[in-house]
């Protein structure tokens, strides 16, 4: 569905969120941080501060969770019955979905992405994700095993893991809160939410949402601020049972290791150095809109990027002649625009950050046959970028970009194993690409890519029902299906002697 924000809709937004610093959300207030601060907010396709949001510190994170604590264990939340406890939830997707545009408009702002891809995730994975979610209340249930002793009656009984802190990255701010709120609440836990400090907008109108189709107080909060004082704060904090954390790799080394003072639980959703693989059988044209999407979408800035790609050498130039061409007509600018396909880089430290690796990938000895250059103009854009003549050990093939930029490999024979050993090849493994007619090469590759999920020819990416995380640097978990709600979950034997 085209969205477009009318000029009077944008300014009126504009208008209030330049007004007053936004504020905390914990315990069904709205609150300044206790130290007073506040911290700029940006929007990417102009550089300009459109905002300013309370810089929650380890202080405020005490208060959120305590509020969490006394929700989840006094409040009217844990004792409430499923029916109830379902149709808030279901009250809340709608609030989401009549609320599209304007969540779209602030992710727009926040992040720089299209306003039309802002709008998809609003409604079809937001509000679609706390919608299934909510379908699985009281479907999670214990068993009754039978054991080995005689005269034992025994059960299990499935419990939610209590407070949770979440800990979320900026590259897609309300589905990124909401696939996490939701899972938490279709579970029956509390949760504290740390959005990015560089796109705490779409959070806080996501709160105010919870509040008012009646989530009680104490079970969403949402503390904006810093990873190194509120996220190194709710990771180390002794009161918080379970961290989910999405972000980079290394900083979810930083939350493990935080993370270990009270053994909480944590599920990690990493970064990826994806493999796309196109057989010489392929649909050509179809594999390469899907290469070129996979790695240019949001400008690069997804978790699943497929950027590296493994060509067949009977059909390599075709191929890089087809995304190189697509590159090259992508309209790059403020995602406002309905006619820009991507829209900027996240901040200025990130455009250089890619430029840098540009840099080093032409250094290295890699061509650049698309793209190559940040664009020079107010914000933070960058060309859709494919680099050939890229070998394994360079920086560029190795290390997550984040941004939109391919490694093009010819692959010089249809032998599997050296095409599954280059694929395998990375200390990543979250996602992975196939493209070819032939069932054999594509289940074959399937088993033996070593990743949390592959697509094949378009396999679906996102869906609440598909299990979704990484293997290796890629995460612990998988968020997403009945395995995501698990993750909520503890169990507890019960037993009898009869
Ligand atoms: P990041 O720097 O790791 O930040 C993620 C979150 O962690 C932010 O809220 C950040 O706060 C916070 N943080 C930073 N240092 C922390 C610390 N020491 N303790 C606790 N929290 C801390 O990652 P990013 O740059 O925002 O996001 C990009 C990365 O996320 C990429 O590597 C990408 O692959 C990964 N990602 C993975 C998935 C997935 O599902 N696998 C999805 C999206 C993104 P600040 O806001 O202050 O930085
Ligand atoms: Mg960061």
């Amino acid at each position: 569905m085209a969205v477009e924000i009318s000029a009077r809709f944008l300014a009126q937004t504009r208008t209030t969120l330049a007004a007053a610093p936004l504020r905390l959300f914990i315990d069904g207030k709205w609150v300044d941080a206790f130290s007073g601060k506040t911290f700029e907010v940006r929007d990417p396709a102009t550089g300009l501060v459109i905002a300013h949001a309370a810089a929650g510190e380890a202080g405020d994170i005490d208060a959120a969770v305590a509020a969490a604590r006394r929700a989840f264990d006094v409040g009217p939340w844990g004792s409430m019955l499923p029916p109830a406890r379902r149709a808030l939830m279901l009250r809340l997707a709608d609030a989401l979905e009549a609320s599209a545009e304007e969540l779209a408009l602030l992710d727009c702002l926040d992040n720089g992405m299209p306003v039309n891809i802002a709008h998809f995730f609003a409604v079809n994975v937001a509000a679609e994700a706390i919608r299934y979610n909510a379908g699985w209340i009281g479907k999670i249930n214990g068993e009754t095993p039978v054991v080995s002793m005689p005269n034992q009656h025994v059960y299990t009984l499935r419990e939610p893991v209590g407070v949770v802190g979440a800990i979320l990255p900026w590259n897609g701010p309300l589905g990124m809160i909401a696939t996490r709120v939701a899972t938490v609440l279709s579970a029956g836990c509390t949760i504290v939410v740390k959005p990015a400090e560089l796109t705490p907008l779409s959070a806080i109108r996501f709160a105010k949402l919870a509040q008012e189709v009646g989530i009680p107080d104490g079970v969403i909060n949402v503390v904006t601020g810093f990873g190194h004082t509120a996220g190194q704060a709710l990771a180390e904090h002794r009161g918080v049972d379970k961290i989910t954390f999405t972000g980079s790799t290394s900083t979810g080394k930083s939350i493990v290791r935080a993370a270990a003072g009270n053994l909480k639980r944590v599920s990690l959703e990493l970064g990826g150095k994806s493999p796309v693989i196109i057989m010489p059988d392929a649909d050509i044209e179809a594999a390469i809109v899907g290469a070129s999407n996979g790695i240019f979408w949001n400008s690069g800035q997804i978790c699943v990027a497929g950027s590296r790609l493994y060509a067949h050498e009977a059909v390599f130039d075709q191929v890089v002649e087809g995304i190189a061409r697509r590159a090259d007509s992508l309209a790059v600018g403020s995602g406002l625009d309905p006619a820009n396909d991507i829209g900027p880089l996240i901040s200025e430290a990130q455009r250089e950050r890619v430029k840098a690796y540009i840099g080093s990938g032409v250094a290295d000895g890699a061509t650049i046959v698309a793209g190559g250059n940040v664009i020079a103009r107010d914000g933070y854009f960058m060309q859709p970028t494919i680099l050939t003549n890229t070998r394994p050990d360079m920086r560029v093939v190795r290390e997550e970009i984040f941004g939109p930029v391919l490694c093009a490999m010819r692959m010089s024979n249809a032998d599997l194993d050296a095409l599954v050993s280059a694929a395998n090849d990375t200390e990543y493994g979250l996602s992975a690409y196939v493209w070819t007619r032939d069932l054999s090469i594509a289940h074959t590759l399937a088993r033996r890519i070593k990743s949390g999920s592959v697509r094949i020819n378009g396999g679906v990416d996102l869906d609440p029902a598909l299990p979704f995380g990484g293997l290796k640097q890629s995460g612990w978990g998988r968020e997403n299906g009945r395995e995501g709600i698990e993750l909520y979950y503890e169990t507890k034997s019960v037993s009898i002697k009869l």
